[in-house]
């Protein structure tokens, strides 16, 4: 059996972070759990709450730490999860949202933080061209677009640029990155629990490198536990 997992994927904003996490979630047989899709969907349900998120999506900033934090807590308690574990896209964006994903994985603990490091010029580039399937989060660019006319390969949905991909939005969200994301990285890297993956590449060759990196960890604290017992 394929064993699970518990990672998550870091990375500015065209990193390829959604890319990859659904790639990893296939390839480890676990949920990819992305905070960026529930807020879509909770924008989608047209809810008073949803309006709300709409907004501060829109505007490329942050939803509170707590609200956040609530959704994952509920999501990484479902059996899923529980029993194999999870790809985390999107959270912790915070240190406050790592200390609480710390605090609520306790006594247990992630396999792995994997930061998808792309230069800034090139996910700006990458950021003007995607695309998004509007129902299952599938995504394109203008480059490599759906085979028939915008319309999702996957689930047949509409595929669209998203209202915070405008450029002041994009602006703004990595910023907010340098400021408030990037700050995770060495704080990770303390803990030991960090590693860095270069983004730059085929999906496929980022993929491979990103299990490489988790296969290493994983021989890296067995041989640990071999030599401790
Ligand atoms: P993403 O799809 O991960 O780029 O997320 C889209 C937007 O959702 C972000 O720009 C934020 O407005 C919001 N968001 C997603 N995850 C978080 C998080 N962990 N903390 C705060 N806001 C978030």
């Amino acid at each position: 059996m394929v064993p699970g997992a518990r990672l998550v994927v870091l990375g500015k904003q065209g990193a390829g972070k959604g890319t990859q996490c659904v790639r990893l979630s296939h390839h480890y047989v676990v949920p990819h759990v992305s905070t960026g899709d529930m807020l879509r969907a909770a924008v989608k349900s047209g809810s008073a709450l949803g309006e709300k998120v709409r907004q501060v999506m829109d505007r490329g900033e942050l939803l509170g730490d707590d609200l956040i934090m609530e959704m994952v807590a509920d999501r990484l308690s479902e059996p899923d999860c529980r029993a194999r574990g999870f790809v985390l896209d999107g959270c912790p964006r915070t240190i406050n949202q790592a200390q609480a994903l710390a605090a609520l994985l306790s006594p247990g603990d992630v396999d792995l933080v994997v930061d998808i490091e792309v230069p800034t010029a090139q996910v700006l580039r990458r950021l003007a061209g995607r695309r998004v399937c509007v129902d299952c989060g599938a995504n394109y660019s203008v480059t490599s677009p759906p085979k028939v006319n915008w319309t999702c390969d996957v689930c047949g949905g509409e595929v669209v640029q998203r209202e915070d991909d405008t450029e002041e939005a994009i602006s703004r969200r990595l910023d907010i990155y340098e400021k408030q994301t990037a700050p995770l990285i060495t704080w990770y890297t303390e803990r030991g629990q960090l590693a860095r993956v270069n983004g730059v590449g085929s999906p496929d060759a980022v993929l491979r490198r990103i299990i490489r990196a988790v296969e290493d960890r994983r021989e890296g604290s067995s041989g640990v536990a071999a030599r401790r017992s």
